[in-house]
C-alpha cells in the first residue's frame, strides 16, 4: 500500500489521488504510488473508470529533481506512464494548480485530461537546461500540433486552461476537479468514447509532416533569444523527432537528447542556479518565528531612472505606490518617462493594450516628502550623493508612520550612515533595484548594522511580491555585485593601456555570454559620469580623460569608446580610438603588446571570483551562491555558467588561485594576489561548494 497515494471509489469510477506535499512531485515513492494504484483499479471488476487527481495545492508540478544524478530507481516514469495509457479503462487526468514537466506528461499518458479554470500546464524542463524525457516531446506535438508545442517546450512557459482547452490538451475545464473528473468519466463511458491514446494519434502532425517550414519556422521564433543555450535546440530536435518518426522511435530520440542534457555542464549549472535562487530567498541570521510587517501602501522618492522604473515594477505586480518628487517638472518628466515605456511595450505586443492606462493609474506623483505619512515602505531612489540623501532621511524620519521601513536603493553609499541621521536605524535597509529597475529581476536587499530582522524579511518579502529575486548583502562599497564589478572594470581599464582594445575585450565578455562588455556598457551609462566622478576624487585616468575631452561621452553624442550611427545604439569599432589610445599611452612610454582572448577572460572574471572570496570572507555575502544569484539576475551572467563563484567550482580554485598569482606578477598589481580564503580553499582542494555544506 502506498502512503503517498491511495484511491477511492465512486461508484464504478476510481478517484486516484496523489498526496505528496508541498507539490506531488514525482518521487519514486510517488511513482511507485501511480503505478499501484493504476494496475489495482484496472484489476477490480467493479471499477470501469480511473480519475487520476491530486490532493493539497496542486497537481504533480514536475519531477524530484533531487533525484537527477542518482542511480535511478523503479518504476522509471515512462514505465508509469505507459501503464496508465496501456490500461484498458478510461484514465482521466483531473487537474488543478500547475501540471508541469512530469506532471503533465503523466496527464498526456492518460486518455483524457480535464482541469479547473486557475490551471496552468506546461513542460518547463527547458529552463533548467533539459528536455521532457518522458514523452512529453513526442505525446504533446499530438495533442496540440508542433507549432505550439515548440512554443511550450521550447519556449518552456505554461499555458492556461482556457487555451489548453482551445487547443486540444485538455477536454473540459471543470468547476470542481473531483467532482468533474468523476462526472467526465461516467460521460466517457456513457458515450462508450474510444480510448484516446497520444501515441497513436498522428492526424495533428499531417500538416508539418507535410510542409515541415510550420516546424522549423516556429523553432526559429522560440530559439531567437537562446544565444548559447543547449537545451532548446536539443528540445526542439525532439519535437522535430515526433514529425520525423513512428512514437517509439522518437521516444528514443528524446531518450538520448534527454540523457545528453541531464548530465551536460549546463544543466548542472541550470539546476543548481535555481536551487541558489530558492537558497537566497532564506535569509540567514534572523530568530525563528520573525515574521514580515504588513505592506499595504508604497512610496518612492525620486521619480528618475531608478525611482520610475521601481515605480514600474510595483504598478506591474498591481500594487499602488505613490511617487513623490521635489517639483512640478520632474514629476511630469518622470511621469512621461513611464508612461511611454508602458506605451512602447503595448505596441510591441509585450503587454494588453490596455495595461499601460491600467498601470499608469496605480502610480500617484506627488510633489512633497510629507506625503509619505501612510506609507509602510519607502524606497529612496534619489541623487547618489551621501549629503542629499541624508537630508532625505531626517524628513522621512519626522513624516514616516512609526513601524515604516525606510530603504535606500543606493548603488554604493554606506547604509549604517544614512541610518544614523533617523531615530529609527532598525527600520532602515537598502533596496538596490538594477536598471532598467522594471526589467533586471535582482534587487540586493542591503543589511546595515542596525536593521531589525522583521524590517528584513518585510524587504525581502516585498521584493518577490513584485517578482524581484532577493539576495540579503551586508553594507560595503558597491555591496556585492558592483564591488565585484570594480575588479572587472580595473582590469579592463588596465587591459587598454598594455595592449587590447574596447572592442577585443568586449568580444571576450559577450562570447562568455554576458549581455555586454564593459566598454559598451561604459558608453551606455555615458562616459561622463566616471569622468565627474574621477574629478570629485582627484583621480586621473588618461585614455578615459583624452576621450571624454574629445567630446566621447558615450552613446548620447554618438561617439564613446565605440562609434554609433544616428539613431543605433549598436557600437562600431572606431580606428580613432585605437589612434587616440596608442598616442595616449605611447606619451606615458608603456610599450603595447598583444593580449590573448584567453588573458582577457581570466583577468576579467577570476578578479571578480577573488573579491567574491574576500565578500564571503567578511560575511558580506552569507552563501557563495547568493553571490551567483546576484551576478545572474542583476548583471546578465550566462545561466548555463551558473554565476562567477560556480563557474571558479568548475574551473577549479587552484588553477584560478595559480592564474591570479600569475598576473599579480605579470601585470605588477598585488591586488591580484588570491584572496586568503580562495588561497586556503585551493590549497585545501576544496570549493566554494564546500561552504554552504560545512
Ligand atoms: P536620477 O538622476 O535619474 O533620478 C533621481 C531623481 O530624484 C530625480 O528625478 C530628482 O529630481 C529626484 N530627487 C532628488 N532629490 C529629491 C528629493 N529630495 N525628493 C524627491 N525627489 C528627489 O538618478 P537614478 O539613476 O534614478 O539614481 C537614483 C538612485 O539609484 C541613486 O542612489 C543611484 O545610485 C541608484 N541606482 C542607480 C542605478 C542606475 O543605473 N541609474 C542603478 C542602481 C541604483
Amino acid at each position: 500500500m502506498s502512503e503517498v497515494v491511495t484511491q477511492e471509489h465512486h461508484d464504478n469510477v476510481a478517484v486516484v489521488t496523489i498526496d505528496s506535499p508541498p507539490v506531488n512531485a514525482l518521487s519514486a515513492a510517488v511513482r511507485r504510488g501511480i503505478f499501484e494504484n493504476i494496475k489495482t483499479a484496472a484489476a477490480d471488476p467493479k471499477i470501469e473508470a480511473i480519475v487520476l487527481t491530486c490532493g493539497g495545492r496542486t497537481f504533480i508540478a514536475g519531477a524530484d529533481i533531487t533525484e537527477f544524478g542518482k542511480p535511478p530507481q523503479e518504476p522509471g516514469l515512462n514505465e508509469v506512464i505507459s501503464t496508465i495509457e496501456n490500461c484498458g479503462k478510461p484514465v482521466i487526468a483531473a487537474i488543478h494548480g500547475t501540471a508541469l514537466g512530469g506532471g503533465l506528461e503523466v496527464a498526456l499518458g492518460c486518455h483524457f485530461r480535464v482541469a479547473v479554470k486557475e490551471a496552468k500546464l506546461g513542460l518547463p524542463e527547458v529552463k533548467l537546461g533539459l528536455l521532457p524525457g518522458a514523452g512529453g516531446t513526442q505525446r504533446l506535438p499530438r495533442a496540440v500540433g508542433p507549432e505550439l508545442a515548440v512554443k511550450m517546450i521550447v519556449g518552456g512557459d505554461p499555458i492556461s486552461a482556457a487555451d489548453a482547452q482551445t487547443n486540444g490538451l485538455i477536454e473540459e475545464v471543470v468547476e470542481d476537479r473531483i467532482q468533474g473528473g468523476i462526472a467526465f468519466a461516467k460521460k466517457v463511458l456513457a458515450e462508450k468514447r474510444p480510448l484516446r491514446k497520444l501515441r497513436d494519434d498522428d492526424s495533428k502532425l499531417a500538416a508539418a509532416k507535410a510542409d515541415r517550414s510550420i516546424f522549423t519556422n516556429a523553432v526559429a521564433a522560440m530559439t531567437k533569444k537562446a544565444r548559447g543555450l543547449e537545451a532548446p535546440f536539443a528540445a526542439a530536435d525532439a519535437v522535430g523527432a515526433a514529425i520525423d518518426y513512428p512514437f517509439d522511435e522518437g521516444l528514443k530520440k528524446e531518450r538520448e537528447g534527454f540523457m545528453k542534457l541531464v548530465s551536460s555542464d549546463q544543466s548542472k549549472a541550470q539546476r543548481y542556479a535555481f536551487f541558489a535562487e530558492r537558497e537566497a530567498a532564506k535569509v540567514a541570521g534572523v530568530p525563528e518565528g520573525t515574521k514580515p510587517r504588513p505592506v499595504n501602501r508604497v512610496a518612492i522618492i525620486g521619480a528618475g531612472t531608478m525611482g520610475g522604473g521601481i515605480a514600474m515594477s510595483f504598478a506591474n505586480a498591481g500594487i499602488p505606490v505613490t511617487l513623490i518628487e521635489t517639483g512640478e517638472e520632474q514629476l511630469k518628466r518622470g511621469m512621461g518617462t513611464m508612461q511611454k515605456n508602458y506605451e512602447n511595450t503595448a505596441a510591441r505586443g509585450g503587454i494588453p493594450a490596455d495595461a499601460p492606462a491600467k498601470r499608469m493609474g496605480l502610480i500617484t506623483g506627488v510633489v512633497g516628502l510629507e506625503n509619505v505619512k501612510d506609507a509602510d515602505l519607502i524606497i529612496e531612489a534619489v541623487f547618489e550623493t551621501m549629503q542629499i540623501k541624508k537630508e532625505v532621511f531626517t524628513a522621512l524620519d519626522a513624516y514616516a508612520k512609526p513601524g515604516a521601513v525606510l530603504a535606500s536603493n543606493t548603488s554604493y553609499l554606506d547604509i549604517n550612515q544614512i541610518a544614523a541621521v533617523t531615530k529609527r536605524p532598525q527600520d532602515v535597509l537598502g533596496m538596490h533595484f538594477f536598471s532598467p529597475a522594471n526589467v533586471m529581476k535582482l534587487c540586493e536587499i542591503v543589511r546595515a548594522e542596525k536593521t531589525a530582522p522583521d524590517a528584513l524579511l518585510t524587504a525581502v518579502a516585498v521584493a518577490r511580491k513584485i517578482a524581484k529575486v532577493p539576495a540579503v548583502v551586508g553594507v560595503c562599497d558597491g555591496f556585492v555585485g558592483n564591488r565585484m564589478l570594480a575588479q572587472r572594470g580595473k582590469q579592463s581599464e588596465k587591459m587598454l593601456y598594455e595592449g587590447a582594445l574596447p572592442q577585443q575585450v568586449d568580444a571576450v565578455v559577450t562570447k562568455f555570454g554576458l549581455p555586454m562588455g564593459p566598454f559598451a556598457m561604459g558608453d551606455l551609462a555615458g562616459l561622463d559620469i566616471g569622468w565627474r566622478s574621477r574629478q570629485d576624487r582627484g583621480i586621473k585616468s588618461p585614455i578615459g580623460d583624452a576621450l571624454y575631452e574629445a567630446g566621447r561621452h558615450g552613446q548620447k553624442t554618438q561617439k564613446g569608446y565605440y562609434k554609433y550611427e544616428s539613431g543605433s545604439r549598436s557600437p562600431l569599432p572606431d580606428p580613432e580610438v585605437e589612434k587616440l589610445i596608442e598616442e595616449t599611452v605611447a606619451k606615458l612610454g608603456i610599450k603595447r603588446r598583444q593580449i590573448s582572448d584567453d588573458e582577457i577572460l581570466e583577468r576579467m572574471v577570476y578578479p571578480m571570483i577573488n573579491e567574491g572570496a574576500r565578500i564571503l570572507d567578511e560575511k558580506i555575502a552569507s552563501r557563495p551562491s547568493d553571490i551567483d544569484v546576484i551576478w545572474l539576475y542583476g548583471y546578465g551572467w550566462p545561466i548555463y555558467r551558473g554565476g562567477p563563484m560556480f563557474y571558479a567550482d568548475q574551473v577549479g580554485l587552484k588553477h584560478v588561485a595559480d592564474r591570479l598569482s600569475h598576473y599579480a606578477k605579470e601585470t605588477n598589481d598585488p591586488s591580484l594576489e588570491p584572496a586568503p580564503l580562495l588561497k586556503k580553499l585551493a590549497d585545501e582542494g576544496k570549493t566554494f561548494a564546500s561552504l554552504a555544506k560545512a
